[in-house]
């Protein structure tokens, strides 16, 4: 039985117990048989002593009778109660083992005189006149007595011989003591032998610590015999159970178990929940095994899926590069006699007379649509460079002062031909910065081309300028009070060939290209551009430069510390 097992503390408990109840049993079984036993030798010595009172008693009461003869003649004949009660203490000791005793301060007889506790007993006796009884257990020469006495007063019948006055001598020839009535006049010692009482307790003592030590064997080992049977067998069986159960073996078998009550029940539930788990267990191996062969079947689909949306992929990328590859070589093929068209419009139109209008007319309107296609074809292009990754940005310290005038040369006259109140302000002083100015001309171009042509006549067009200290960067404000745009169309305006509205294209013209080509040119200098505005009401534009932007050699954006001034 291990030290940990639930028996061996049971047991060590309950024997402790046990072993604890029984002693305490046991000390106050002995106490009281002691007691019992006092009291009964006490009541024993009373009765003798009693006796031994009445003897005395008569004969005082007879004194007359015994010492005067019929003719009323006086002889003392040695009768008197003190000489009657040692004649028949004698005889009583010579029948029993008891030894009784007359005894007072200065006994006339030495065998009379007191022994060391008579003395304190007649002591106690003087001190205090209402002590009735004094006893005590006292080992004489190695033998165990119990000692008792009772005090004697002196009464009528005493005073004859040991009253007043002292030293006058008595009829049996001793000097009286001078005794009062009531006066302490000795007492009566009784000493009984204790052998058999001690006898009796020690064997009653044996008798009751061995049915002790006979009842404590049979407690524990009935005790340990139910435990084991009940509880101890029954949960290792259990214990074993959740064992197997815990190594993954749910054939179980709990159905013989020898159990009662709760653990049964326990054991019941165990089986119950080791016979589901075991169901569940095969159904989900089942499971498991469809839902992977699923799995295997979709992964395998998924894979296809993925090499061909991978091939298409490739295929639209070579597309793509020969889409702008055939847009750039397009573009620029039709440049060149797009420009020769321009400036043999411009020439025609010098050389025709003032007042042929209607050729005058046809000649300006082939010049403006050629710009327009210009414009067209030189977003076109730039926007296919930059998808080819040939666009190459020629950063230079520039002064955002030259870049707004130069705005300003080309967007003044429009504006004052639509009657447009256009201005410029620099809300504070901006740094130089390093970046293309032909490019973020460019931006700011397209933003302030936008603002005339889609604000009505007798509008407002303003380019504001500003830097913000904490971002360490350079704002361009582009704003207007035009036609504005709703705010669900405000997330796609940056897509190519993105217009609000279909019918803005015939009213308004123009490509859908300018603010994607914007957003490119800014985010090519680590920039950014936003809008914010309300359907005709207006909107501004804005176009923020960082300082701290540098091109990577490759033509990557990257940041260093570089700051433009
Ligand atoms: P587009 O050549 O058509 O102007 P953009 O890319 O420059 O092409 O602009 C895309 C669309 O964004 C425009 O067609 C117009 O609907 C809207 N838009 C751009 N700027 C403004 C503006 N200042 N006010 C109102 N709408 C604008």
């Amino acid at each position: 039985m291990s030290r940990q097992n639930l028996s061996y503390r049971f047991m060590l408990a309950t024997t402790i117990t046990i072993v604890i109840v029984m002693l305490a049993n046991f000390l106050w079984e002995y106490h009281q048989q002691q007691r019992q036993a006092y009291m009964e030798l006490q009541e024993k010595a009373g009765v003798i002593t009693l006796q031994l009172l009445a003897t005395r008693e008569f004969i005082a009461r007879n004194q007359d009778r015994i010492n005067y003869d019929a003719h009323g003649h006086f002889e003392f004949k040695g009768l008197n109660p003190a000489a009657v009660g040692t004649g028949t203490s004698e005889i009583f000791g010579q029948w029993t083992d008891y030894k009784i005793k007359q005894t007072r301060f200065g006994a006339r007889n030495p065998l009379n005189r007191p022994d060391e506790f008579e003395m304190a007993a007649l002591q106690s006796f003087s001190r205090n006149p209402h002590l009735q009884e004094v006893w005590d257990q006292q080992i004489i020469n190695g033998k165990h007595y119990f000692r008792y006495m009772i005090p004697l007063y002196a009464n009528e019948s005493c005073l004859p011989c040991h009253g007043e006055p002292a030293g006058c001598i008595d009829i049996a020839g001793y000097p009286r003591e001078g005794y009062r009535l009531g006066d302490l006049a000795g007492a009566i010692s009784v000493l009984m032998p204790m052998d058999i009482f001690i006898t009796n307790l020690r064997s009653n003592t044996y008798r009751h610590f061995g049915f002790t030590l006979v009842l404590l064997g049979l407690c524990l080992s009935s005790i340990y015999l139910l435990l084991n049977r009940l509880v101890t067998n029954p949960l290792s069986r259990l214990k074993e159970a959740a064992v197997q159960v815990g190594q993954g073996d749910l054939n179980v078998d709990l159905r013989g178990i020898d159990a009662r009550g709760e653990i049964k029940e326990l054991a019941v539930q165990f089986q119950d929940m080791a016979d589901q788990l075991r169901e569940l267990y095969s159904n989900l191996e089942g499971q498991v095994e469809k839902r992977t062969e699923e799995l295997t079947v979709a992964n395998r689909e998924l894979k296809e899926k993925q090499e061909a949306l991978e091939a298409a992929n490739r295929e639209l990328s070579i597309l793509n590069r020969h889409k702008s590859q055939f847009l750039a070589t397009m573009s620029h093929e039709l440049r060149t006699p797009l420009t020769s068209i321009i400036a043999f419009a411009e020439l025609l139109q010098q050389q025709l007379p003032e007042d042929d209008q209607t050729n005058l007319q046809n000649v300006e309107e082939i010049r403006t649509n050629g710009e327009n296609l210009l414009v067209l074809i030189n977003d076109l292009l730039d926007l296919a460079q930059i998808e080819a990754g040939r666009y190459q940005l020629r950063p230079e310290t520039m002064d955002l002062v030259d870049v707004i005038d130069s705005v300003e040369r080309v967007i003044a006259p429009l504006a004052m031909q639509k009657n447009i109140d256009f201005s410029t302000e620099f809300l504070r002083e901006v740094p130089l910065v390093k970046a293309d100015p032909e490019k973020i001309r460019r931006a700011v171009l397209n933003l302030a081309g936008n603002a005339i042509k889609f604000t009505p006549e007798g509008g407002q067009v303003k380019i504001a300028v500003d830097f913000d200290q904490e971002a360490q960067q350079i704002l361009v404000m582009v704003s207007d009070t035009g036609i504005g745009i709703k705010e669900e169309d405000l997330a796609y305006i940056f897509e190519r060939f993105r217009q609000v509205d279909s019918s803005n294209v015939r009213r308004y013209r123009g490509s859908g290209l300018g603010l994607a080509l914007t957003k490119e040119l800014m985010e090519m200098h680590g920039g950014w551009v936003g809008v914010t505005s309300e359907p005709n009401k207006g909107s501004t534009f804005t176009l923020g430069l960082p300082l701290g932007w540098s091109q990577g050699e490759d033509g990557d954006e990257e940041k260093d510390n570089f700051v433009g001034g």
